[in-house]
């Protein structure tokens, strides 16, 4: 029986490319149906444009490929990306922009890492030859801050939301219990056997990008909060910093008499309260960083295989019955 892949693309305000979207996926889905059927999920997120009637157009013309999933209002790309992730039905699902920013082109290689048994295919943006300064910039930093914060997790520089997952991959993500789930770092958490295609990132097809500067900072912030607790932690380093003020101060007060003295006293002082201030806060910090971790609710760990002793599927057997 020939495997089915799902492909998922999220659509706010996009009625300047859907027709030419399916129209790709289409083409994709001719080259490879000697050997899979190809699921192209179109996620409405709540468009105020007539992106859905779009959608709906090209399903009565190809009711075989296209499923659509409506989402109520507008979620954000990471709400969308979920919607399609739980309604998926492939044996692997790939989730993509619907600009044509990520290519489809590069669906077989997935395809073909995927068959040589890899759970997760991350397509990395080798060159972003087509984005402004100002977007290239903004992207370094936020993936070496990103990065600096990842401790045991291994992220992709540049990889964004263009990924393979396998069918057990999927079903890991969506056992994840938070709501401020960022598809970029909730894929690398789960872990498994992952590769990495390269590629260049295109021009947008049609439309304006809906990541203007005052909404990409919240969802950096929502991928630097929900990869790790260290921002929190790193609040204690600022208590040094202020013990070498208030060491500073007290030396200049030797040194220094008169009016100048007195204010050296002062800074002494001031570094020393901030520094107490300081490991205050850092004590908060720790608890707090222990309840974000709690109400998360995440598995202390994720089983990829179990493999049973002979001696033990017998046990194993009488629990499942
Ligand atoms: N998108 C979405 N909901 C939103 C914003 C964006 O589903 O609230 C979709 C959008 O239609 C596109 C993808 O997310 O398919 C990436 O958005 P965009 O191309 O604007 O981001 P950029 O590539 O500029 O970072
Ligand atoms: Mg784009």
């Amino acid at each position: 029986m020939k495997k089915v892949i799902s492909v998922i693309a999220p659509m706010y305000n996009e009625s300047s490319l859907v027709h030419e979207y399916c129209a790709e996926m289409l083409k994709i889905a001719r080259k490879i149906e000697e050997n899979y059927y190809l699921e192209i999920i179109l996620v409405n997120d709540g468009s105020k444009d007539d992106t859905l009637d779009i959608m709906r157009e090209e399903q009565m013309k190809h009711s075989k490929e296209i499923s659509i999933v409506c989402l109520s209002r507008n979620f954000g790309l990471e709400g969308a990306v979920n919607a399609g992730l739980r309604k998926a039905k492939g044996d692997a699902v790939i989730v993509m922009d619907a600009d044509l920013q990520d290519p489809p082109t590069l669906i077989p290689d997935m395809l073909e890492k995927w068959e040589n048994g890899y759970d997760v295919v991350v397509c990395s943006r080798i060159k972003r030859s087509n984005d402004s300064f100002f977007k290239k910039f903004t992207a370094r930093l936020y993936y070496k801050i990103l990065d600096s914060l990842s401790g045991k997790l291994k992220l992709e520089q540049s990889a964004a939301n263009f990924r393979l997952l396998s069918k057990k991959a999927v079903e890991q993500i969506l056992l994840l219990p938070e709501v401020n789930s960022v598809f970029r770092v909730v894929v690398p958490y789960i872990g498994m056997k992952t590769a990495v295609i390269g590629y260049d990132r295109d021009k947008r097809f049609a439309g304006e990008t809906k990541y203007n500067f005052s909404k990409m900072l919240p969802y950096a912030m929502d991928s630097i909060t929900g990869i790790s607790i260290e921002p929190l932690r790193k609040i204690v380093y600022f208590m040094p910093v202020s013990l070498i003020i208030s060491a500073f101060g007290l030396g200049m007060f030797f040194v220094h008499s008169g009016f100048l003295s007195h204010i050296y006293l002062v800074l002494f002082f001031v570094g020393i309260c901030f520094s107490m201030f300081f490991v205050g806060i850092a004590v908060m910090s720790e608890y707090i960083a222990q309840i974000f971790k709690e109400v998360k609710g995440r598995p202390s760990s994720i089983i990829y295989e179990y493999l049973p002793a002979d001696c033990v599927k017998e046990r194993i057997d009488d629990e499942l019955c």
